[in-house]
C-alpha cells in the first residue's frame, strides 16, 4: 500500500515510510511517520503535533552512518535545506554557514572551487552536513571539528534553537556531545571558518605517493582532493555499487598494558599513541587476522576488499547484517581480547 502523505507549511510527512533509498546499507526497514523539513522553521510545531510528540525522535541525513536492525516506531526527520551564505572574513578565514541538508562532498568541492583551504581531505565522504558534526567525521589526518565554529541546531529537551560553540561540541575521536545524546540535538546550519591557507596534511595513508604519481611535486588543496578521491575510490566499495556504511568499526583503544602484551603476541598489528596514553589499535588488522575479512552469511558480508566494511550483498535484512558484526566482534574479542565498538549508529 502507498504511504500516506500530508503536505504542512515547511515540510512534507509521510506515514508508513519506507528507508531502503534512505540508508546506504540499504536495510528494507520503514518508518512508521516520517518528515522531510524543507523550512527548519516549521520544526517546532511539526514536534509538537499530538500525534508526534511522544514518538522517539531520530534525525536522519542521507543514512550513511545507520544500521536499523528494525523498523523505526517513531518519527524521522531529515532536514532539506542545502542553502550556503558566506558571512564574511576575518584573522585570515572565511566564514561560511550550510544548511544542515546539505551533500558534504558537494560543500568540500564548493570550498576547493573558491580556493578555502582545510576539507582537501575529507572529500568524497558520504552525507550531509548536518550530520558532519555528530561523529566529528575525519579522513586523511584531518577532522571537521578544526573548521567548525558554530552549531546551530534545535535542543529537543529545553524546546529551544541554540548556537554552540565549536567548545560547547565537545568533538573527539568520532564523538562529539550530539552523538553522546542523540535524541536532544537537531542540527539546522553548521558554520565553519576556512583559512584561505593552511598548511597541507600529506602524511597520511599514501596522499604523498599518490601526489608524485600524479606528477605533483609542489601540491595546493586541490591536489591533495584529487588525491584523496583516487585513493577513496580505489579502497572504499561505492554505496550506489554495494550497500554498506563505511568502516562499520571503530579503531579501538587500549591501555598501555595491554598493548604491550598484544605487541609481543602481534608484532606487525599496528599501534599508535593518543593523548591521555592510551594506545589504539587497527580494527581492520584484527579482523582481518580473525578471519573475517570476506566473511558472508546470506547477503551480510564483510567486504573482501576493505576488512572494516560490513556490506548488504542484496537483501540482507538489518537483524542479519546486526547479527554478522556481533559475530566479527566476537570473533576479534575471542582472539585477542578486544572489544570492538561500531562506529554506525545501530537503531532502534
Ligand atoms: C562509503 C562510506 C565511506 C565513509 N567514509 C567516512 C570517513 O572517511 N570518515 C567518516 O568520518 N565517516 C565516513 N563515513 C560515514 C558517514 O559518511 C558519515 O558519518 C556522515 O557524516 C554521515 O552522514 P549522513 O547524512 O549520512 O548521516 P546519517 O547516517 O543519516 O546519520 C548519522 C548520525 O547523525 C545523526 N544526524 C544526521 N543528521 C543530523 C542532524 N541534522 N542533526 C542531528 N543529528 C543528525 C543521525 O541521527 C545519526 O545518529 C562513510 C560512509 C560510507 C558509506
Amino acid at each position: 500500500m502507498p504511504s500516506a502523505r500530508l503536505e504542512l507549511p515547511g515540510c512534507t510527512l509521510i506515514e508508513d515510510a519506507p528507508l531502503v533509498a534512505r540508508n546506504t546499507l540499504r536495510v528494507a526497514a520503514r518508518s512508521a511517520w516520517l518528515a522531510e523539513v524543507h523550512d527548519a522553521a516549521a520544526l517546532p510545531d511539526l514536534l509538537a503535533r499530538p500525534a508526534l510528540r511522544a514518538l522517539p525522535l531520530l534525525t536522519l541525513g542521507d543514512g550513511s552512518n545507520v544500521l536499523f536492525t528494525a523498523d523505526w516506531p517513531g518519527l524521522i526527520v531529515q532536514l532539506r535545506d542545502a542553502g550556503i551564505a558566506q558571512l564574511g572574513e576575518g584573522d585570515g578565514r572565511v566564514h561560511v554557514r550550510v544548511g544542515a541538508g546539505a551533500s558534504w562532498d558537494a560543500w568540500v568541492r564548493w570550498t576547493l572551487a573558491r580556493d578555502l583551504a582545510g576539507l582537501e581531505n575529507l572529500i568524497l565522504i558520504p552525507g550531509t552536513v548536518g550530520a558532519a558534526p555528530i561523529q566529528n567525521i575525519g579522513a586523511y589526518g584531518v577532522e571537521v571539528a578544526t573548521f567548525i565554529e558554530q552549531v546551530e541546531a534545535w535542543d529537543h529537551r529545553v524546546g529551544a534553537w541554540v548556537e554552540l560553540s565549536a567548545a560547547a561540541c565537545g568533538f573527539g575521536y568520532r564523538d562529539s556531545c550530539f552523538k553522546r545524546d542523540p535524541e536532544r540535538w537537531i542540527i539546522r546550519a553548521v558554520r565553519f571558518a576556512l583559512p584561505r591557507q593552511a598548511p597541507l596534511c600529506l602524511d597520511y595513508a599514501g596522499i604523498r605517493e599518490e601526489l608524485a604519481a600524479m606528477g605533483v611535486a609542489d601540491p595546493r588543496a586541490v591536489h591533495v582532493a584529487e588525491a584523496v578521491l583516487r585513493l577513496r575510490t580505489r579502497k572504499l566499495p561505492d554505496p550506489a555499487q554495494i550497500g554498506n556504511a563505511g568502516s562499520f568499526f571503530k579503531n579501538p583503544e587500549v591501555d598501555a598494558t595491554q598493548a604491550a602484551a598484544l605487541r609481543v603476541r602481534c608484532p606487525n598489528l599496528p599501534q599508535w599513541s593518543v593523548p591521555g596514553g592510551r594506545i589504539k589499535l587497527a580494527a581492520a588488522w584484527l579482523i582481518e587476522q580473525a578471519g573475517c575479512k570476506g566473511l558472508r552469511r546470506g547477503d551480510a558480508g564483510m567486504s573482501d576488499r576493505h576488512a572494516l566494511v560490513l556490506v548488504n550483498h542484496g537483501q540482507a535484512s538489518g537483524a542479519e547484517l546486526w547479527a554478522l558484526a556481533q559475530h566479527v566482534r566476537a570473533r576479534v574479542r575471542d582472539a585477542f581480547g578486544v572489544d570492538l565498538e561500531p562506529e554506525p549508529r545501530v537503531l532502534p
